[in-house]
């Protein structure tokens, strides 16, 4: 067990973990960052950001996560590549597991994110960013006036296909199932022109061409057995997220699907432990939203911690 008592460990170095770092360290916190990978989270794992305030023009994740690390150490915060095995949050003295050994905290902020479900198929790692996306609101208006198709049949997916509509030619929504699970508004929302709902289909192949970019994919139907191919330019994979929680399962509260119940408060219900970024439920999961909560967690645990003082 390392013998040092932080003020605040925060478990990620996603936007959630850099903000949440950069405000508790200028806040005069002792501050120490644990990361699994490299600095950045998911922000780093794309060349092309285009809608994070202040950075007009298309923006390199890495760069931006640069950026934020470089600003958080500025003021102080340590970062420790180490992954968080589990925690022990009872008590004023909150202890993170790592495989290197013991941290010890006065208070924890939470923030390691979530990873989009992927359709399992054996081309789609190949052909992300080159028209396969996770995030129509990330990369919609790479598509603009161009034939998409959204593979899902919840709300996200049927908001997915009502933003398409706005921007893409033709958007085709394909659901496994023959009645999508999305709530009964999205019904007339979706009832547009170019709007196609494609039902009781799954994907079996996304088709590429000589460029190594997405140029369609093969339907199979799950009734009928009968294939059908679509030309698209872009495929928006859009059938949940996994969030990044086992870690904390029985220390801290989850929903059934395993999202922190924390809200814009970022209180998890664990008293001195909180919860930013994309790990939370929220409705919409973007750098700047994760961003802003690091800042809400920050703020939260620097007054938690003056109470414990008192
Ligand atoms: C390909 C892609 C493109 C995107 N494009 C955009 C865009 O253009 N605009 C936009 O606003 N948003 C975009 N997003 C979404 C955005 O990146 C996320 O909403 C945001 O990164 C969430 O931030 P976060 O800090 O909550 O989590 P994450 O970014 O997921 O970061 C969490 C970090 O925690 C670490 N971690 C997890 N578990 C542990 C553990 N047990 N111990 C230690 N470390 C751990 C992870 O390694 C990770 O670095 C995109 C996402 C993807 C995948």
């Amino acid at each position: 067990m390392e013998e040092r008592l932080w003020d605040a460990a925060v478990v990620g170095a996603g936007p959630a973990g850099l903000t949440a770092a950069l405000y508790c360290a200028r806040a005069g916190l002792s501050t120490v960052m644990l990361e699994k990978l490299s600095p950045g989270g998911q922000m780093a794992t794309t060349n092309e950001i285009e809608n994070y305030p202040g950075f007009p023009g298309v923006t390199d994740g890495f760069e931006l996560a640069d950026r934020m690390r470089r600003q958080a150490e500025s003021f102080g915060a340590s970062q420790r590549s180490a992954e968080v095995l589990s925690l022990r949050l009872e008590g004023a003295e909150k202890v993170l597991v790592t495989k290197a050994g013991e941290i010890r905290a006065r208070c924890v902020i939470l923030a390691p994110g979530a990873a989009p479900r992927e359709l399992g198929l054996p081309n789609e790692a190949a052909l992300r960013g080159k028209g396969v996306s996770y995030c129509a609101t990330c990369d919609g208006a790479f598509y603009r006036k161009k034939t998409v198709a959204v593979i899902g049949g919840g709300d996200t997916a049927a908001a997915d296909a009502v933003f398409l509509s706005g921007l893409c030619e033709k958007v085709y929504l394909v659901h496994r199932r023959g009645k999508l699970r999305a709530s009964g508004s999205y019904a007339k929302k979706l009832q547009k022109e170019n709007v196609e709902i494609v039902w009781d289909s799954v994907v079996e192949e996304i088709l590429e061409n000589e460029k190594g970019r997405v140029s369609g994919v093969r339907l199979r139907n799950v009734k009928t057995g009968e294939t059908r191919a679509l030309t698209l330019s872009g495929v928006f994979v859009a059938v949940g997220n996994i969030p990044a929680t086992d870690f904390a399962k029985g220390a801290v509260p989850l929903d059934e699907a395993g999202y922190f119940t924390a809200g814009e408060d970022t209180q998890t219900g664990v008293p001195g432990v909180f919860a930013a970024g994309d790990c939370r439920r929220k409705p919409l999961r973007q750098i700047v939203t994760a961003a802003a909560d690091g800042a809400v967690a920050a703020y939260a645990a620097e007054a938690y911690l003056q109470d414990q003082q008192q």
